[in-house]
């Protein structure tokens, strides 16, 4: 499976693969090929599913992750603010 995530090795939102046997999950960023094992267990899975649920949110913030399609593409997020609230025409 793929998941966009951050890449703490290039510092990039990338595609990250996932493969796992029975007991351990292999991630892969598919731009600077960094990897590293977890064991595949309820944990992991259920990180896999919040990396998922707070990627709506933050695509919702950063519309640069939708360009984020195949394995290799990369983006560079800069951070930005939450806008204001309630702070609106007076
Ligand atoms: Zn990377």
């Amino acid at each position: 499976m793929q998941i966009k995530d951050l890449c703490t090795s290039c510092d990039f939102w990338t595609i990250t693969t996932i493969e796992h046997d029975s007991e351990t999950a292999t991630f892969t960023c598919t731009y600077c090929k960094n990897s590293f094992q977890m064991p595949w267990d309820t944990n992991t899975r259920f990180m896999i599913r919040s990396i998922r649920t707070s990627l709506k949110k933050r695509t919702k913030k950063y519309p640069e992750l939708q360009e984020l399609k195949y394995a290799g593409d990369f983006v560079k997020l800069v951070e930005r603010a939450d806008p204001p609230k309630g702070q609106g025409c007076k």
